[in-house]
């Protein structure tokens, strides 16, 4: 973790399965329904990037490693 750091879903890994969700606990996070295809039920999406503090107990919770901190570029 580093100042600055934003969660970013790998969603070629991702299940939509939601521990990220429930594991922020600024809630951050969203399962979102739209922009689905016939491979998935939800995207997680990072609904409030200001709030993120880059904590990492999203990425910690998920249980296949798909979310990563990066650098917030803005
Ligand atoms: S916990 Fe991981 S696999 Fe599950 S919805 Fe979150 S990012 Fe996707
Ligand atoms: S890094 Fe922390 S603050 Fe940011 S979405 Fe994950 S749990 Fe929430």
């Amino acid at each position: 973790m580093a100042k600055g750091e934003k969660a970013t879903f790998n969603y070629d890994l991702c299940m939509a399965c939601g521990p990220c969700v429930t594991a922020c606990p600024f809630g951050c996070i969203e399962l979102s329904k739209t922009g689905l295809d016939r491979y998935r039920t939800a995207f997680p999406i990072l609904v409030k990037v200001e709030a993120c503090t880059g904590c990492g107990l999203c990425a910690r919770a998920c249980p296949i490693d798909c979310i990563d901190l990066v650098a917030d570029p803005n």
